[in-house]
């Protein structure tokens, strides 16, 4: 684990994670990790998923537990701030303003909705019966390819979130399509034990995916997305195998800038 980072982590402000910061860098630390960044669910406008994310009016405390954390660990644990943003149409500028308030050095963007349907909220599985496989696979990563294309983030997110539960993508195409578009622009992707830990018993993405990102150039940074202290670094030994046995690179993100 020497040398590395998890970079998509939780905190409880966002109402279902438990565990406080410094359990979490806590846990890196005894993991072996070099550093870690707090990723959590950003403020979004009040009608968009509220009870699953902190407040806007909770972001300066968010800042403040986490650079508390920063000062009680430095010399022996870098830890760095960032947000995991949503890409949802509609919601470009109020994110924007969002991540206008401080200087985070990393920010994921995810997609966790399709319209209305919190597609990964096992609340809302049945969902998925109704719906065709294949076209939901294309809405989705049409939106990734939004995401990639807003210029908001620096990664994308669990690249293939719909399939938690097992709904598997009858065709790569779309993704394929999405993968371009996240080379283009230049982002890397968030590299996601969190899916070996999910029904698909798969991280995000799957390796097919892994490699064709690796062929087009695109890196991965690495996050357990834990939503408790004994998730941090879940896998990492597995992830980082995975990713250069088909030649892919691991990096990280400082001030919103990519390091090796
Ligand atoms: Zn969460
Ligand atoms: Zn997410």
């Amino acid at each position: 684990m020497s040398g590395l980072y998890d970079s998509h982590l939780h905190t409880p402000l966002c109402g279902h994670a438990l565990g406080t910061p410094r359990e979490y860098a806590q846990a890196a630390l005894d993991a072996g990790l070099a550093g870690l960044c707090f990723t959590d669910h950003m403020p979004m406008p009040r009608w968009y998923d509220a009870p699953w994310r902190m407040r806007l009016e909770q972001l300066p405390e968010y800042i403040a537990q986490i650079q508390a954390v920063q000062q009680e660990f430095a010399g022996r644990l870098d830890v760095r701030l960032g947000l995991e943003a949503d890409f949802h149409p509609g919601t470009e500028k109020f994110v924007e303003q969002v991540l206008n308030m401080h200087d985070w050095d990393y920010v994921i963007g995810s997609v966790h909705y399709l319209g209305a349907w919190g597609f990964d909220n096992p609340e809302f599985v049945d969902e998925y019966e109704a719906r065709d496989l294949g076209q939901l696979y294309r809405d989705y990563y049409a939106l990734v390819e939004g995401a990639a294309k807003s210029g908001l983030f620096d990664s994308i997110g669990h690249l293939d979130l719909p399939k938690k539960f097992g709904h598997r993508d009858p065709s790569e195409q779309a993704a394929l399509h999405a993968l371009d578009a996240v080379a283009a622009a230049g982002l890397a992707l968030d590299f996601n034990t969190a899916g070996w830990r999910k029904p698909v018993a798969e991280a995000y993405p799957a390796p097919d995916l892994v490699r064709a990102a690796a062929e087009r150039g695109i890196p991965f940074v690495l996050g357990s997305d834990a939503h408790k202290p004994q998730e941090v670094g879940h896998r990492f030994t597995d992830a980082v195998k995975e990713i250069r046995e088909v030649g892919g690179k691991v990096v990280t993100y400082k001030g919103r800038k990519r390091y090796d």
